[in-house]
C-alpha cells in the first residue's frame, strides 16, 4: 500500500513538473537557434505509417498509403540536407515510429542518405515484427546495428485481443520468425510491454522466459502507458485497469531477468556495454526529422509539423519542419530534468553532477533525497546515489508518466 502510495506521489509529482514545463506555442516566423557543429547531437527520425493500428499506442501515425509513404520518405531524404544546411552534426541515428520497415526500399536508401551526409557510427531502428522477415533484415546488413523489435507480449490472448494475433501471426509464430532473425544483426532487441490490465504475473513470466530462450541480447520492458489519449481504448480492450499490480509485475521481471544487467530501470541487455535504448537518457540533445518528431537543444523542445500535408509541402519549400515550441526550461527545471534521467539509469555520481551544473545536489534536492531515502528507494555509498529496486520502479514509472505527458504535446 505504501509503495502504491509512493509511486502514485511520484508520479503526480512529474505530471505536474511537465505541465508546468511543456506549454507549447505555435511559431508564426520561421525558427532560429544557433547550432553547435562540435556538438554530437543524435539524429532521430520518425516514420508515422502503420498498416493497423494497436488499441494501447499514442505514437504518432498515419494510416499507410504507399504513395504517402513514397512522397513522406523523399521528404525525409530533403530535410536531412536541410538541417545539415543549419549546421547540425550527428553520430547516432534513431529510427522509430509507426513503423519505419513500412516500406523498406525507401527506409534503407534514407539510411544511405543519412550516412553519406553525417558522420554516422551506430543507427538503431524500430520495427514491428510483421514488417520484417529474415530476407529484409539480411538487406539490412551494414546500415543498421540494432533492430528493435516491438513483440509487446507472445500471449496468445493478449494478442486476440489487440488484434495482433490476426495480422502479425500466433504467439509460436512470432518466435519462429524472430528465431530465423538472431545473429544478421549486431543486436537485436525485444521491447515487451507489462501491466495490461487482463496480464497475470505467470503470463508475463512466461514472456520473459521466450524472449530469453529466443537469445535476444537485449530485452526492453516498458510498463502499459495509459496516456490521456488512449485510456478509453485501453479499457475497451483489456478491461478495467486493476491499479494494483505493477510492482508486484515489476518485482517478477527483476526476478526472471536476474541473469542479464540492467542498462536503466526497464532495459535488460546480455552485455553491459550493449546499444542503448532510450536515446534521451544518453543524448539530452537531440534533433527530430520527420512529421511531428520532436527536437530538444538549446534548453528547449521543438515540435515539427503533425499534419503530414504541412510536413510535405513545408520541406517542398526547403522550410524548417519545426512549428511550435516550449520556452526556454529554466536552470532549476534542466537541473530535473537532468537528475530523473541518472537515477532513471540507476546512479548519480554526486561530485560529476556538482560539477556539471555547478550546484550541490544534496542542498538542491535535500527534500527529495531525503523522500526517496526513506522510502528505501536510494541509497548512497562513496558519494554516488544508487536507485534500490524500488528506486528503480519509481524511475520507470516516473519515465512512463513522462512519456505519457509528451501527450500534452501531442494533443496541442
Ligand atoms: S504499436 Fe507500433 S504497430 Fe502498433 S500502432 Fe503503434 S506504432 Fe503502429
Amino acid at each position: 500500500m505504501l509503495k502504491r502510495f509512493s509511486s502514485y506521489f511520484a508520479q503526480s509529482m512529474m505530471q505536474s513538473k511537465l505541465k508546468e514545463a511543456l506549454k507549447i506555442e505555435r511559431l508564426d516566423a520561421p525558427v532560429t537557434y544557433a547550432t553547435d557543429a562540435s556538438k554530437p547531437y543524435l539524429l532521430y527520425m520518425h516514420v508515422p505509417f502503420c498498416h493497423d493500428f494497436c488499441p494501447f499506442c499514442s505514437f504518432h501515425k498515419f494510416k499507410y498509403d504507399a504513395l504517402n509513404v513514397k512522397s513522406y520518405f523523399r521528404s525525409l531524404r530533403e530535410e536531412l540536407f536541410i538541417v545539415k544546411r543549419l549546421g547540425f552534426s550527428f553520430d547516432r541515428l534513431y529510427i522509430g515510429g509507426g513503423t519505419p520497415f513500412v516500406d523498406p526500399k525507401e527506409l534503407f536508401q534514407t539510411i544511405r542518405v543519412a550516412k553519406e551526409l553525417f558522420d554516422i557510427k551506430e543507427v538503431s531502428c524500430e520495427s514491428s515484427p510483421a514488417s520484417i522477415d529474415r530476407e529484409r533484415v539480411y538487406e539490412a546488413k551494414g546500415l543498421i546495428d540494432r533492430l528493435s523489435i516491438g513483440v509487446q507480449t507472445f500471449d496468445d490472448t493478449l494478442l486476440k485481443r489487440m488484434g495482433r494475433y490476426e495480422r502479425y501471426g500466433s504467439s509460436k509464430e512470432l518466435q519462429r520468425k524472430i528465431e530465423s532473425l538472431q545473429g544478421i544483426l549486431p543486436t537485436i532487441s525485444l521491447d515487451l510491454i507489462f501491466n495490461f490490465p487482463a496480464q497475470s504475473e505467470a503470463m508475463l513470466r512466461e514472456d520473459l522466459r521466450i524472449a530469453k530462450a529466443l537469445g535476444s541480447e537485449q530485452i526492453t520492458t516498458y510498463p502499459l502507458m495509459r496516456s490521456s489519449l488512449m485510456k478509453e481504448s485501453i479499457k475497451n480492450t483489456f478491461g478495467e485497469d486493476e491499479g494494483i499490480k505493477e510492482w508486484m509485475l515489476y518485482q517478477a521481471i527483476r526476478d526472471e531477468m536476474s541473469e542479464y544487467n540492467l542498462n536503466n530501470a526497464w532495459a535488460f541487455a546480455k552485455e553491459k556495454s550493449a546499444l542503448s535504448d532510450e536515446y534521451v537518457v544518453h543524448y539530452p540533445e537531440y534533433v527530430g526529422v520527420g512529421s511531428g518528431a520532436f527536437s530538444a537543444f538549446n534548453d528547449r523542445l521543438y515540435v515539427n509539423a503533425y499534419s503530414l500535408s504541412e510536413y510535405l509541402q513545408r520541406i517542398k519549400e526547403q522550410r524548417h519542419a519545426i512549428i511550435a515550441q516550449t520556452p526556454v526550461f529554466s536552470p532549476k527545471q534542466q537541473v530535473q530534468y537532468a537528475f530523473l534521467l541518472e537515477l532513471f539509469s540507476r546512479s548519480l555520481d554526486m561530485e560529476r553532477f556538482n560539477a556539471r551544473f555547478d550546484i550541490c545536489v544534496e542542498k538542491m534536492f535535500s527534500i527529495e533525497l531525503w523522500w526517496l531515502e526513506s522510502n528505501h528507494a536510494i541509497r548512497k555509498e562513496k558519494g554516488v546515489i544508487y536507485t534500490t529496486l524500488f528506486g528503480d520502479y519509481l524511475c520507470a514509472t516516473m519515465m512512463k508518466t513522462f512519456y505519457s505527458g509528451m501527450d500534452l504535446v501531442r494533443a496541442y
